[in-house]
């Protein structure tokens, strides 16, 4: 098996709330024992709803932010990095792309300027002309040419879908080994989603980019990754190849998740709907609920589910599941870390 190029290792963050009430001297807690593993040319998508921690899983992974605790491995090798140097060494392995291509290029500057810059960071030195054919290379990458004709434009200029090429461009640019891509297509219209996450999937087969897909939209997850992993309030809750995870989904809320993703060939749902819970709202974050945190909207949930967190349980071929429904699973067994399954993760 191939080691990965970048995992995640108990990844915990919380942020104190700054105030001086009691609640305003609370902590969110938005990211609580995260363990992920990413592989050259591999997608594994991070599938959630908006406030799960999925973007502050991105920025920890992109160390623009340290974590609580937990550890980051670049290579097999703990990397913690703050600044200069040896951030900027992190960085030119490890890009994030936003999800808002037009907030995230400086408008008063072409895109031969943003390119220019990040080459000029991360391959300083190679001269003029080998610059202009570098840029002229990752233009072509991304399907925009020719080249000459975007360069000189200013980000207003281009449409959503181009801009979001140029990120792709931009992070290229660096030559990094991981492309953490946070919501790539969510700001694009419905109709050029598909040509830019296929992009994505021919550049990380084709540059052996361990990509990881951060979206709430868990269908495109079945098309685009080889793995999928599910968040909840800020825990993982369920993981393994797509294809499984999206038709055999073993946890309640991904369940839930995949029933209310349309989709005609679906069989119908195995759980009754989240409304027959009662409710129908993430947690607060400040104050999860005790034992697992789907508890408060789990049309499943038992006496234990309020004060034990679940473990994980294996299934069968790499699958896995956060939810005490699964410990009696023929199957099932608790995964040390050491043991865990390719592309899988720890609640
Ligand atoms: Fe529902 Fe309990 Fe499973 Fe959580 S552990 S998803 S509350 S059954």
């Amino acid at each position: 098996m191939n080691s990965p190029v970048l995992e995640a290792v108990g990844l915990t963050k919380h942020f104190r709330v700054r105030g001086k009430s009691a609640r305003h001297r609370a902590v969110v807690h938005a990211v609580d024992d995260v363990s992920l593993s990413l592989y050259a040319g591999e997608v594994t998508a991070l599938v959630g709803e908006s406030g799960s921690g999925k973007s502050t899983v991105a920025r920890l992974l992109a160390q623009l932010m340290a974590p609580t605790s937990g550890s980051i491995r670049l290579r097999g090798e703990e990397t913690l990095v703050k600044r200069g140097k040896p951030f900027r060494d992190y960085v030119s392995s490890v890009q994030l792309m936003l999800q808002d291509p037009f907030g995230s290029f400086n408008p008063v500057h072409t895109v031969g300027h943003h390119l220019r810059g990040v080459l000029n960071i991360h391959r300083r030195g190679q001269g003029k002309v080998a610059e202009e054919a570098a840029i002229d290379e990752l233009l072509r990458e991304v399907s925009l040419t020719p080249s000459t004709q975007y360069t000189g434009r200013y980000p207003h200029e281009l449409s959503g879908g181009q801009r979001q090429r140029i990120s792709i461009a931009r992070a290229l640019a660096a030559g990094p080994d991981v492309l953490l891509a946070d919501e790539p297509v969510s700001m694009l219209d419905v109709s050029i989603r598909l040509g830019v996450l296929n992009l994505l999937a021919k550049l990380a087969a084709e540059r052996e980019l361990a990509l990881l897909y951060i979206t709430h939209d868990i269908a495109s997850a079945r098309y685009f990754a080889t793995n999928t992993v599910v968040m909840y309030a800020g825990r993982l809750i369920e993981g393994g190849p797509s294809e499984t995870v999206t038709q055999q989904p073993a946890h309640p809320y991904t369940q839930l998740l995949i029933a209310s993703a349309p989709d005609p060939g679906r069989p119908v749902a195995p759980v009754p709907p989240a409304s027959s819970a009662g409710l129908g709202t993430p947690p607060s974050l400040i104050d999860p609920p005790a034992g697992c945190r789907f508890h408060p909207r789990c049309p499943l949930a038992m006496d234990r589910c309020k004060t034990d967190v679940p473990p994980k349980f294996t299934l069968t071929g790499g699958h896995w599941a956060a939810c005490w429904l699964h410990e009696k699973s023929e199957n099932a067994a608790s995964v040390a870390p050491a043991e865990q399954p390719r592309g899988s993760q720890s609640c």
